[in-house]
This record gives C-alpha cells, sequence and structure tokens, in this order.
C-alpha cells in the first residue's frame, strides 16, 4: 500500500504525518510518499522524510500513485480527477460547512474521511483531531491574550504599589474552553466562565474557574456533548447576565460554538460598548461568525478601543506539537482499517469507520451530513 503525504495551502503551516510518524508506517511495509516541502513549516524537513523512509516527489507524481491520500485541508476537483481510481482521501475537511463541495466528491468514485465528523466516544479520543487542536488553540488564546494585554494577568504586591490579577471570561468550556481555563488560573488571572451545558460547572470549578449559571437552557445531553441552539428567550437572559461580567473583564475568549452552524453572538454591541478600553477577545468562534457583534474571521479589530482577534486556527501557530498531535491521532484511525502487515481492511460496520466517513461508492454516507444536504435541498447526489 501508498500513503502519500500532500503540502498544505499556503495559509497552513501543519502537515498531516511527520517523519517520526512515518517511521511507523515503514515498520508496516506501508511506502509513504511525501510532496517535497509538505513538512518544512512544522519543522520535518526532506530530508528527515527521507531519513524515515518515505519518498520525497512532486505533488502530481504523489497524487497520480497514492492509494490513500493525507491532507488536512481539501484538494480541488481537477486533483480529485488525477487520483488512482478508488483512492482514499483522509483529512479535517469540515463537510458541515461546505456541502456543495462534498456534493461535487460524489462524482469521482473515490471514499472520503473527515476527522471531524468522528463520533466524540471514548474509544474515538485517540485519534479526535478537534480536540488535540482545540487544547492547543485554548492555550494560545490565553498566551496570546497575556502578551498583548497592556496589563499583567497574576496580581503583585510590589513596593511601587499592588497590581489587581487579570479578570478573564471564558465563553464556551469545551476542550478549547477549559485548556485556556487552566492556562489563565496558571497565569494567575481571576477566570469566570459560561457554558450552556450545567455538567461542565464541576470540571470548570476543579481548573479553578468559577461557574456563571444561566438557567433554562435547551438539553444538550442528546447532542453528542456539543452546544445546541438557544431559544431567544434564553440567550436574552444569558447576554444580561455575560454583561454583567464582560463589562469588568480584561480578557474574553470565546470558543461557543454548535457544529454546522453560526456560532452564537454571546458579546452583542452594547456589550462591546461597555467594555473597559485596552481589553481584549480572542474569538475562536470566528471562522463560524464569531461570538462577537464585530468579530472579522482572520482580523484584528479595534472597536470602542477593544481589540477582537478573530482567528480559528490558533493552533497552527504551533505547527510542531500540532502536526504531533494530528499526526498520532491519524495513526489511530488508520489503524481502524489498516493491518499490522499494511493490509487495507475497510469495515464499515466500525461505528468510527462509518461515523468518520463522508463519501464512499459515488453516495455521501455520513448522517450528519446528508442531514444538512436535505436542509439546504441539495439531496440528488444521496
Ligand atoms: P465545541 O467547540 O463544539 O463548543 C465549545 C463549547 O461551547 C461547548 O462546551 C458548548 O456547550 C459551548 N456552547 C455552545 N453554545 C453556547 C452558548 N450559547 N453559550 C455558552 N456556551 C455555548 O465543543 P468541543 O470542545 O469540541 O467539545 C464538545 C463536547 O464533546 C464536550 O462536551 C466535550 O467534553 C466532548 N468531547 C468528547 C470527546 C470524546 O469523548 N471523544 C472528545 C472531545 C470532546
Amino acid at each position: 500500500m501508498i500513503i502519500g503525504i500532500l503540502k498544505e495551502p499556503f495559509f497552513e503551516t501543519r502537515v498531516s504525518l511527520l517523519p517520526e510518524h512515518v517511521v511507523l508506517l515503514k515498520k508496516q511495509n506501508i511506502q509513504v510518499k511525501v510532496q517535497s516541502g509538505s513538512g518544512t513549516n512544522a519543522f520535518g524537513s526532506d530530508e528527515n522524510y527521507l531519513s524515515a523512509g518515505a519518498e520525497i516527489l512532486k505533488r502530481e507524481d504523489v497524487l497520480t500513485t497514492s492509494d490513500v491520500i493525507l491532507s488536512m485541508h481539501p484538494i480541488s476537483d481537477e486533483e480529485m480527477k488525477m487520483l488512482k481510481a478508488r483512492t482514499l482521501l483522509i483529512g479535517t475537511y469540515n463537510p458541515l460547512s461546505q456541502i456543495k463541495s462534498v456534493k461535487n466528491w460524489t462524482q469521482f468514485g473515490h471514499t472520503v474521511f473527515s476527522l471531524d465528523m468522528l463520533p466524540r466516544t471514548t474509544r474515538a479520543q485517540s485519534m479526535d483531531v478537534l480536540s488535540s487542536q482545540a487544547n492547543i488553540a485554548g492555550y494560545r488564546a490565553v498566551i496570546m491574550a497575556a502578551a498583548q494585554l497592556p496589563k499583567y494577568f497574576p496580581m503583585f504586591m510590589t513596593a511601587a504599589g499592588s497590581i489587581a490579577p487579570a479578570k478573564i471570561l471564558i465563553l464556551g468550556a469545551g476542550v478549547a474552553g477549559l485548556q485556556a481555563i487552566a492556562t489563565a488560573r496558571r497565569l494567575g488571572a481571576v477566570v469566570e466562565v459560561f457554558d450552556t451545558r450545567p455538567s461542565v460547572k464541576e470540571e470548570v470549578m476543579s481548573l479553578g474557574g468559577k461557574f456563571v449559571e444561566v438557567e433554562g437552557a435547551a438539553d444538550a445531553s442528546l447532542a453528542g456533548g456539543y452546544g445546541v441552539v438557544q431559544t431567544e428567550d434564553y440567550l436574552k437572559k444569558q447576554q444580561q447576565r455575560i454583561a454583567e461580567v464582560a463589562v469588568k473583564a480584561d480578557v474574553i475568549i470565546c470558543t461557543a460554538q454548535i457544529p454546522g452552524k453560526r456560532a452564537p453572538v454571546l458579546i452583542t454591541e452594547e456589550i462591546l460598548n461597555k467594555m473597559k478600553a485596552g481589553s481584549l477577545i480572542i474569538d475562536l468562534a470566528a471562522s463560524t461568525g464569531g461570538n462577537t457583534a464585530k468579530t472579522v474571521d482572520k482580523e484584528t479589530i479595534v472597536y470602542n478601543q477593544v481589540s477582537i482577534i478573530g482567528d480559528s486556527n490558533l493552533s497552527a501557530g504551533m505547527p510542531a506539537d500540532a502536526s504531533k498531535l494530528y499526526g498520532k491521532n491519524m495513526l489511530n484511525f488508520l489503524a481502524l482499517f489498516i493491518s499490522k502487515e499494511g493490509e487495507l481492511n475497510l469495515n464499515f460496520d466500525d461505528d468510527l469507520v462509518k461515523g468518520a466517513c463522508v463519501v464512499h461508492e459515488a453516495e455521501v454516507v455520513n448522517e450528519r451530513v446528508k442531514e444538512m444536504l436535505i436542509s439546504d435541498n441539495l439531496t440528488d447526489s444521496i
């Protein structure tokens, strides 16, 4: 079997597998072909891949000769046409946000897996790229905030006077939010946290955060742990409560998201107008619209002397460890259907193989993607 690793688009710093992961595949007698320059930004040079036993080739040669293609971002339809028949493509393609592309993929006869569609079960944890990357994003959000805030994070009592600790508000206590709490607490900040899932209260408190409760949230227990859309009434109540904390905050870290939907607007223009001058918002939900009324994805804007940084790809700012963890997630996923001897055995009775598969045998097979196609009236290909 031949596994091909592609160089990612210009905006991406990470790579699907590093040389240290290639060594493990070689032990299974798997041939690995790497597009030249794939790992440069993640500090995996072509020489490192060669030493690990990979071949270094031009992109076209990787595309046309591999049985499995690894790329974090989707390749173009033109490149899909160049692949061998029935190639497996594996990445993090965010199919719920690009439903029209998914529909196109059905015409090429390849099998497409997207790791962000894996069910969030205990067995899936070792291959959960959303978690490994969100953990980095939560950490980096706090480090960036600490570096940019015109104030200290910890409390200080000095001969020149006392400094109060910074007040951090974290919206959403999923993987990124929990890591942000832990990192901000390590730096000595006071941390308050909102989430619609009351079940995270204990985790928040065990990390040293204060959980701010708003009663009446929609039940998310059947949504696989994800957030769900809330009623207008609840959102209004929540915004009022958030406003009370936000006006005193030095930093707000936004992580509240609902898969396949626009992120909830929790920091309204009215709240922004009342925030402290010099305060900072880091919005990790920017790519799905952001948790503030003014967030612009991939941009920093200043509104009412509040800086709003819209960045949903913070893990790419730490490409070495981000790729190391992503690559380990990928190896664990490959192990579901590649034997120790390097033989392919796709078993769609396995809930993880089935759950991560988006397109197979010219059909959309993922239930969540199918539902979205139906709601977007794009159903003729399923
Ligand atoms: P996410 O990025 O989709 O959302 C982040 C957080 O935002 C969630 O906690 C969500 O409840 C919250 N949120 C949504 N709407 C909100 C609102 N209006 N106000 C405030 N908060 C709001 O979530 P994630 O970090 O990917 O994790 C989702 C869930 O999956 C979590 O429960 C996590 O513990 C669970 N999980 C399970 C596994 C596993 O078992 N394999 C792995 C990782 C995460």
